[in-house]
């Protein structure tokens, strides 16, 4: 049933430029099951309208374990002498990209900690590699750099860069990330904007003393900086940081979250993030339900995905590599949607990426390989 005044308040947000953040916060705060159902009820059709049935797919290697930074709540923080370090070579990064390019994942997202051993120009060795050999985007996440080594590797053809503000509140951001600047963030965020890449950002719901009216202005946040893709996922603790012992984020008000960065944002790609998948059960189909377009499966090679533990539990950390398209590929039919097997470049408008509305399904190689 729908309830009228919870329908004007959702069109109110929807039709915003910029929402009031007391109107996100009422929203954030429902409670009430019929009201949640309408909210996600509005956000999948705003998904649908803006980003079609497709669900596209980021696949991550994760080629560095080093890091150093200190973020309290991060496994992989430099603090954390427990944890077994591994840094992958070229080759196996290559091995991975072309077996990930096999499963036919037209994108490739490199991540690691801040390692302060990457060096630019072998990075961009990488990423030439990568893109003389395969038909693919390449989306870097590696954190904070300078804008020679950001322009260095868009040069080099990497197409997306994905640095999530975790929050957009400047006090708690500075509480949980000593030796960091906020402000800094928000430049290498601005730089990346005018180097013409497909700019992610994001952020974690659940941070201790993260307050509803933070997540409000973090929607605001994203609106206000236009990103190609917002990652939304909640903080899972880890036993090896200083936030060790703390709640877990609340599935359910990340589930809002994302409902209402779909209904302010309309066209940003949004991934049902593996975090959402590592809680207590699997939410990822729950995300895909209330707005998210984006699965991440995951190519680190087994020897080392177990050791980029940022979390505990990660999803599919014992899964052979590549068994992750055929579960992804269930999930999508299960609602009724299908895998898109484009680049899914950003959607949005005035940007001359290609765009992936109605592009047809199909059956990647290492699927047909496995079927045999
Ligand atoms: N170094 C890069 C950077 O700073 O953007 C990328 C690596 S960083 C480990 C990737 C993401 O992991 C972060 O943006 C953060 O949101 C997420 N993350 C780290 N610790 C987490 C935790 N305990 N729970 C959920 N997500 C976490």
């Amino acid at each position: 049933m729908i309830m009228p005044d919870v329908q004007k308040l959702l069109d109110k947000i929807y039709h915003s430029v910029i929402p009031e953040i007391e109107d996100l916060e009422s929203v954030l705060s429902f409670q009430d099951d019929g009201q949640i159902a309408q909210l996600f009820n509005f956000s999948d059709k705003v998904r649908k309208e803006f980003c079609g049935d497709g669900v596209a797919l980021r696949g991550i290697i994760e080629f560095s374990n080093y890091c150093s930074r200190e973020c309290f709540y991060c496994g992989i923080n430099k603090n954390n002498h427990r944890l077994r370090r591994y840094r992958m070579d070229e080759k196996q990064i290559l091995d991975a990209v072309e077996y990930l390019a096999s499963c036919n994942i037209k994108t490739v997202v490199l991540q690691s900690g801040e390692d302060g051993i990457l060096n630019a120009l072998w990075m961009k060795e990488v990423i030439e590699k990568i893109k003389s050999r395969w038909d693919i985007a390449i989306t870097l996440s590696v954190g904070e750099r300078s804008a020679d080594d950001y322009k260095t590797w868009r040069k080099a053809g990497a197409d997306r860069y994905l640095l999530k503000i975790e929050t957009s509140e400047e006090a708690l951001y500075s509480s949980m990330h000593p030796g960091m600047d906020f402000k800094k963030r928000l430049d290498c965020l601005r730089i990346l904007k005018e180097l013409n890449y497909q700019v992610g950002s994001g952020n974690l719901i659940g941070l201790p003393a993260q307050s509803l009216k933070m997540i409000a202005q973090d929607i605001i946040f994203f609106k206000r900086n236009d990103f190609d893709m917002i990652g939304i996922g909640p903080f899972i603790p880890h036993q090896d940081t200083r936030f060790a012992g703390q709640n877990k984020g609340n599935v359910l008000l990340t589930l809002k979250t994302i409902a209402l960065t779909r209904l302010v944002t309309k066209n940003a790609h949004i991934p049902a993030t593996t975090a959402l998948g590592s809680m207590d059960r699997d939410y990822r189909l729950d995300g895909l339900k209330c707005g998210a377009n984006i699965l991440m499966p995951n190519f680190t090679p087994a020897p080392y995905r177990k050791f980029y533990e940022i979390y505990p539990q990660k999803r599919c950390v014992n899964e052979p590599v590549g068994v992750c398209n055929l579960c992804m590929e269930t999930m999508a039919k299960g609602l009724g949607r299908f895998i898109d097997y484009s680049q899914a470049d950003s959607l949005k408008s005035g940007k001359k990426f290609k765009q992936i509305l109605n592009s047809k399904p199909e059956i990647p190689a290492c699927r047909q390989a496995k079927q045999i």
